[in-house]
């Protein structure tokens, strides 16, 4: 995968920390930090979905509602479609289930 300097733009192998060109450090993007995106059981309105979108972003829960909601008016229904979809394509989030206990046994 190639990378590109964020100062002059040059193109660099995927494993350069430095750009070859100018000297800046290059720096990785880094994976999304946060959940992964399942649909919680604890907090959701529906099915999760604009919970589960805001929390794998970072986002405030109440925007996304707030969005899908106004998006839903203006774009027809569309929203309401991809909020199907996703209710089908998000998993659940795991139930975590007490252990034993004692624990060890
Ligand atoms: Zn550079």
């Amino acid at each position: 995968m190639a990378v590109f300097c964020n100062r002059c733009g040059t193109g660099l192998p995927g494993s350069a920390r430095f750009c070859s060109n100018c000297g800046a450090v290059i720096s990785v993007a880094q994976p999304m930090p946060g959940r992964p995106l399942v649909r919680p059981h604890v907090g959701r309105q529906i099915a999760g979905v604009c919970l589960a979108l805001a929390q794998a972003n970072g986002w405030d829960v109440a925007v996304v509602r707030i969005f899908a909601v106004i998006g839903f008016f203006l774009t027809s229904g569309f929203v309401g479609v991809a909020y199907v979809a996703g209710w089908i394509g998000i998993p659940e989030e795991p139930i975590e289930l007490p252990g034993a206990y004692p624990p060890g046994i």
